[in-house]
């Protein structure tokens, strides 16, 4: 759009453009095999108002004027709260039968953050590692530490019910029987997933990343994913992006994943796009990790690559544009 002005006699000609305000919300719900032929109608339509319910909670508050820390908490608790996925209230059985949860959370201006690892009965995982950033003087928190902390910060707990799940449970025990620790979109038969995340730009250019996980069906010994990592599983930073990954945890964990799309951005000038399809087609590809990522970058652009046969994903723009899927377009 232009706009001509005069001043001091003189006539302006200055232009403003949209995109420099575009703000825009992102968010995921787990990546990997997700069959189409296990995918009913009524399936797909669960999911996509699990989808649509936490972009549209995001997206609200961005659209009030509201951070992106707020944007993605309010999305990334909609999504826990949601049975369908891997994350709070869907969160799968560990080996000892229990959940088990990983959350994390990025500012892009400051690079706060706040994570938390391997944590029972918190109702909002998400909300944990907010505290974290907030009202800790620390980044990452674990197992009983966490949870103490959580209950000075007068957080919801539920009991060991509000997290069953049925399906969860005969995944449970068809891994325990197995013997194999599994991720969540690995299991077989109906195929469910799996860890959330939301990154978001608002209309002030700040940009944010929150990530929440039950993480793998069987876990033992206390096993830590990306997802609660910075730099690996959640990364933000306004000069260049906000990332949240979803896929096998080693692997993105080795690759450093999230923080390597921001060093890609920062030090060779890629583009959001390049810098996402080099990190989630090459190279972690090349180490055999299955996954995908949602970013969005400094323009409020958005990326959600994946090199599995699915991931649940969604974006909303204030630019209009916004939809959400489920497979390749
Ligand atoms: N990245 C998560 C983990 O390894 C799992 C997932 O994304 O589904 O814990």
């Amino acid at each position: 759009m232009e706009r001509q002005s005069k001043g001091r006699g003189r006539k302006f000609l200055y232009s403003f453009s949209f995109h420099t305000l575009m703000f825009s919300i992102a968010i995921h719900g787990g990546a990997g095999t997700i069959a189409r032929h296990l995918l009913d109608k009524e399936k797909q339509a669960a999911y996509e108002a699990g989808l649509n319910a936490a972009l549209n909670a995001g997206f609200a508050l961005l659209e009030a004027g509201g951070t992106a820390l707020d944007a993605v908490t309010a999305a990334v608790v909609s999504l826990e709260d949601c049975q369908l996925f891997n994350a709070g209230k869907g969160s799968v059985f560990n080996h000892e039968g229990r959940q088990e949860m990983d959350a994390s959370v990025m500012r892009g201006d400051n690079r706060a953050a706040g994570a938390v690892a391997g944590v029972h009965g918190v109702k909002n995982p998400i909300h944990l590692a907010r505290a974290v950033m907030e009202q800790s003087e620390h980044v990452l928190l674990s197992g009983a530490g966490a949870e103490a902390f959580a209950r000075l910060q007068g957080l919801a707990f539920e009991p060991d019910e509000y997290f069953f799940d049925a399906f969860r449970y005969r995944q449970y025990q068809e891994a325990l029987a197995a013997d194999r620790i599994q991720l969540d979109h690995s299991a077989s038969g109906d195929r469910k997933f799996s860890t959330v995340g939301a990154v978001a730009r608002d209309s002030q250019g700040n940009l944010c990343a929150a990530t929440s996980t039950g993480g793998m069906t069987n876990k033992k010994y206390g096993r830590i994913g990306d997802t609660p990592v910075i730099g690996a599983g959640t990364y933000a930073h306004n000069a260049t992006c906000a990332v949240s990954c979803t896929g096998h945890g080693e692997l993105f964990l080795r690759q450093v994943a999230a923080h390597q799309v921001h060093c890609l951005m920062a030090y060779k000038a890629c583009s959001l796009e390049e810098a996402c399809r080099q990190v989630v087609m090459t190279d972690l590809v090349a180490i055999g990790g299955e996954g995908g990522l949602i970013a969005v970058d400094a323009q409020g652009n958005v990326a959600m690559p994946f090199n599995s046969e699915g991931m649940y994903r969604g974006y909303r723009s204030s630019n209009g544009k916004h939809g959400v899927f489920i497979h390749a377009e």
